[in-house]
């Protein structure tokens, strides 16, 4: 997250926004959350549980909708639909 998401200023070093007091502490948890699904996802992935990757991409997407998600999840999905 680079910018405030009520306001739209940009995020300094600091766990709130400097134009409108948005507490961002729930934001960054939320994506610290999404990052942690992600590597678990790719740790799957390597072990060869292609389903247990594909509920770590389904939660993390829930959370974080974001382009590198979205490629892992992609990749997975076409995983299960050729080892099926
Ligand atoms: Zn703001």
């Amino acid at each position: 997250m680079e910018k405030c998401p009520n306001c739209n200023a940009r995020i300094k070093d600091n766990n709130e926004c400097y134009r409108c007091g948005f507490d961002f502490a729930l934001v960054f948890s939320c994506e610290q959350t999404a990052e942690v699904l992600y590597f678990n996802a790719l740790a799957s992935l390597k072990k060869g549980n292609i389903d247990q990757a594909r509920r770590f991409c389904e939660k993390a997407i829930a959370i974080d909708n974001s382009p590198r998600i979205r490629k892992l999840n992609t990749f997975v999905l076409l995983k299960t639909f050729y080892h099926a």
